[in-house]
């Protein structure tokens, strides 16, 4: 009797979507191994008459060959010129650096240089993608390419963004953990597209049927961006908040939902923008969109607001008191934002104090009136973000879900020509997220090999620790005594730079002579001088109680609710909660002094919030570059690339990848993971050093080594397992 096979979509599984789909069409018709086989695709690569499993096995070979008609097709419709065959572009070593034999900087720039030049803007680095910023839209995201990645084993696809996240999905369904996909690079290196990229295929992957679901999770990006985004000097879609975003699954993979928590507004914006730069993009959008509704009103109201001035005013009594000389501005913002115009004047420019039971009524100078005027457009605008974004996790969550792939979108490193507050909590930010690659990437993989008497070189590495210390640790920290200082009434900026001068005794700062405000901080990814004029306030961000008693007499039911009391109640500030609970917890002492938070201890534990939703997750790194810093197309700048390969490590990256074993699996771990490979169903192979090698011998691998309690892999081979895994089972 003819062999029988199993049924097609079993195998077909390990193929591209596009040869799966052909064959399956074909067995279809003709339900016969005998005609399968004599298909074209698969005729090359095998004789006749054979077992199930050599037939499997040249399934597999030809899937690669098949790999590779997909790679012409790719790239054809990618480089929209007539595709060269020859040996060489068959394995298309280039794809991965690790696989070069010369390991330094030139080659491998120059190796980049060269993709870049042919549109091939991904690079692997062993299980690490490069995405360089084509900077003009190349047609390699359509739902062909889609279905190009789905399933597949990498080396059959020319690298992309899909193939990230393809692997993160496969991951979580096949071992039922988490993963986490961490985007970085330097501002407009191209991250947020990367991230719309990766939630479009993970769409795709997820096989969201439900298409008022589809349709909603890809509607959250932009809307989120609409308020969160804004035209800077550097990009004109900047992200102006830290985005993580969770895609929700069903143990079998199907796309149930999302959540989004956002990290760090740069509430400052709303206010004051610097010269070249605009306001969030929103607020270009209300102009066409303005109705009759809540959300708009409060925008128009933040708009008319920034547009109330003051004078003062002196009588015989007071000499700093203000007023508002522009009537008009204080009518139409008061009105917008629906609450009485008096009110509003009164809240803006006098203050209650209350000493010894008795309050008192003190007016404010005409700077102290604008600060508050500031302030509370800061509020609006933050507590109206926070707001839209929980709503959409309301309409997106789904509390059922099991699995998530979460994707990390972050404000990227930042250095203008002046760099303020903002600035220095964008990049230490992103000083964290180095840490967390290095702690992955090299940290951790070497103690595992001392650990474990595993004999493999030493990578050195740049390990920025002792800098994320100098912000962060208390009480001697960057974040610290701007805390410190900030409790101080009479403290200036100017106090806090000798602060920091007093106390940062470490190589990382320094204070140039002869400007009195700066300081400047070496980055992991470069110098940056900072002008600390405004830290202080900034860091103060305080919402004076008269401000917020005039907002919750609105009768915008939804500014009510933004300013109602407490404010965790609304659910708005989620992150605010976290925070205040976990500060509870870790300090009780410090809780009295909660009310006052300030935004340097708001961004700390926005930080630990952010690297505890990371940490559990299976990591991907998508490390951004930005080819050149006139967002030109094909123009491929080696100095710009250079310095951004350098502070990446991506050449010491490129040397642990191809000496290193980026996966260190449990033997117990392994066998149940894999026993399949090489032990029947109803065999109970025990979780121990002999079944890994029955295992790891029976799969043909090479290049593993066992260490006293874990399986050593590089980061091919469990591509290699699982696939032959799926093929298996
Ligand atoms: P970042 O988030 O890192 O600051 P963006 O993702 O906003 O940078 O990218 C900046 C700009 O670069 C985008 O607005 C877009 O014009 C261009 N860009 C980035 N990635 C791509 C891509 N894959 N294809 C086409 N254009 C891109
Ligand atoms: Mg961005």
């Amino acid at each position: 009797p003819p062999p029988t096979l199993l049924h097609p979509e079993k195998w077909c599984r390990g193929f591209n979507h596009f040869i799966s789909q052909c064959l399956i069409k074909d067995f279809e018709k003709r339900p016969s191994v005998t005609h399968l086989l004599e298909h074209p695709f698969i005729r090359q690569a095998h004789g006749k008459d054979m077992s199930l499993q050599k037939q499997l096995a040249d399934l597999i070979q030809a899937q690669e060959q098949l790999g590779f008609i997909a790679k012409i097709r790719y790239e054809r419709i990618h480089t929209r010129r007539p595709y060269r065959v020859d040996a060489a572009d068959k394995h298309s070593l280039d794809d991965d650096l690790v696989n070069l034999e010369v390991l330094d900087e030139d080659t491998i720039i120059h190796q980049l240089q060269k993709r870049y030049a042919d549109l091939q803007i991904y690079t692997y680095v062993g299980d690490i993608l490069i995405a360089l910023n084509p900077f003009q839209n190349l047609s390699i995201y359509s739902p062909q390419f889609s279905k190009l990645y789905h399933g597949v084993k990498r080396s059959s696809n020319p690298p992309h963004i899909f193939a990230s996240a393809d692997a993160a999905y496969q991951g979580m369904v096949t071992f039922s953990k988490d993963q986490c996909i961490i985007i970085s690079g330097e501002s407009g290196a191209g991250k947020t597209e990367s991230a719309h990229l990766i939630v479009q295929h993970l769409t795709f992957l997820g096989k969201a049927n439900n298409r008022a679901l589809r349709e909603k999770i890809l509607q959250v990006n932009p809307l989120v961006e609409a308020f969160g985004n804004a035209c800077t000097a550097i990009n004109d879609n900047s992200s102006r908040f830290g985005k993580y975003l969770e895609m929700m699954f069903t143990p079998t993979g199907a796309v149930m939902g999302a959540k989004i928590s956002e990290y760090l507004l740069e509430k400052s914006r709303v206010i004051k923008q610097a010269v070249g730069e605009k306001n969030f993009h929103i607020f270009y959008y209300i102009y066409t969109a303005f109705g009759v509704h809540s959300v708009y009103k409060i925008l128009a109201g933040i708009l008319n607001t920034g547009n109330i001035e003051f004078a003062a005013i002196s009588s015989q009594h007071q000499t700093d008191k203000s007023e508002v000389p522009n009537a008009e501005a204080l009518d139409n913002a008061a009105a917008l934002l629906s609450i009485g115009s008096e009110e509003l004047q009164e809240a803006l420019t006098s203050h209650c104090v209350v000493t010894r039971g008795e309050t008192i009524i003190r007016t404010n100078t005409v700077d102290k009136a604008a600060d508050v005027r500031d302030a509370m457009s800061k509020a609006l605008y933050g507590r109206l973000f926070s707001w839209i974004v929980n709503r959409i996790n309301t309409l997106l969550h789904n509390a059922e879900s099991r699995m998530n792939v979460g994707i990390l979108d972050i404000f990227g490193f930042e250095n203008f020509t002046r760099n303020s507050f903002e600035q220095l909590c964008i990049n230490i930010a992103n000083e964290q997220i180095q840490f967390y690659f290095n702690q992955h990437i090299f940290a951790l993989e070497q103690m595992e090999y001392q650990n474990e008497g595993i004999d493999a070189t030493t990578v050195e590495y740049e390990d920025n620790r002792p800098l994320l210390d100098m912000f962060l640790q208390k009480p001697m920290g960057v974040l610290s005594l701007l805390d410190e200082e900030s409790r101080f009434p009479q403290a200036t900026d100017l106090t806090l730079v000798d602060k920091f001068e007093d106390n940062l005794r470490c190589k990382y700062f320094w204070r140039p002579k002869r400007v009195e405000l700066c300081f400047g901080i070496q980055h992991y990814a470069g110098k940056v001088l900072y002008d600390a004029y405004g830290f202080l306030e900034k860091n103060r961000d305080t919402l004076p109680a008269d401000i917020v008693v005039v907002l919750r007499t609105s009768e915008n039911k939804l500014l009510q609710q933004l300013f109602s009391s407490p404010l965790t109640k609304t659910g708005i500030s989620l992150l605010y909660f976290q925070i205040d609970t976990m500060e509870m917890m870790r300090h009780p002492e410090e809780t009295t002094n909660m009310k006052r938070q300030t935004v340097a201890s708001y961004f700390r534990y926005s930080l630990m919030d952010l690297l505890s939703k990371m940490v559990v997750g299976q990591p991907h790194f998508v490390r951004c570059i930005k080819p050149n810093d006139d967002r030109e197309a094909l123009k491929f700048s080696q100095e710009r690339v250079l310095v951004q390969l350098r502070y990446t490590g991506i050449l010491e990256t490129v040397k642990i990848r191809q000496q290193g074993y980026s996966h260190r699996i449990l033997f117990e771990e392994f066998v149940k993971r894999y026993y399949y490979l090489a032990f029947k169903a109803h065999q109970t192979p025990l979780g121990s050093r002999e079944s890994c090698i029955a295992i790891l011998e029976k799969s043909k691998l090479d290049n593993w080594v066992l260490g006293k309690t874990k399986v050593f892999l590089k980061y091919y081979h469990i591509e290699q397992l699982n696939l032959f895994l799926r093929e298996v089972i």
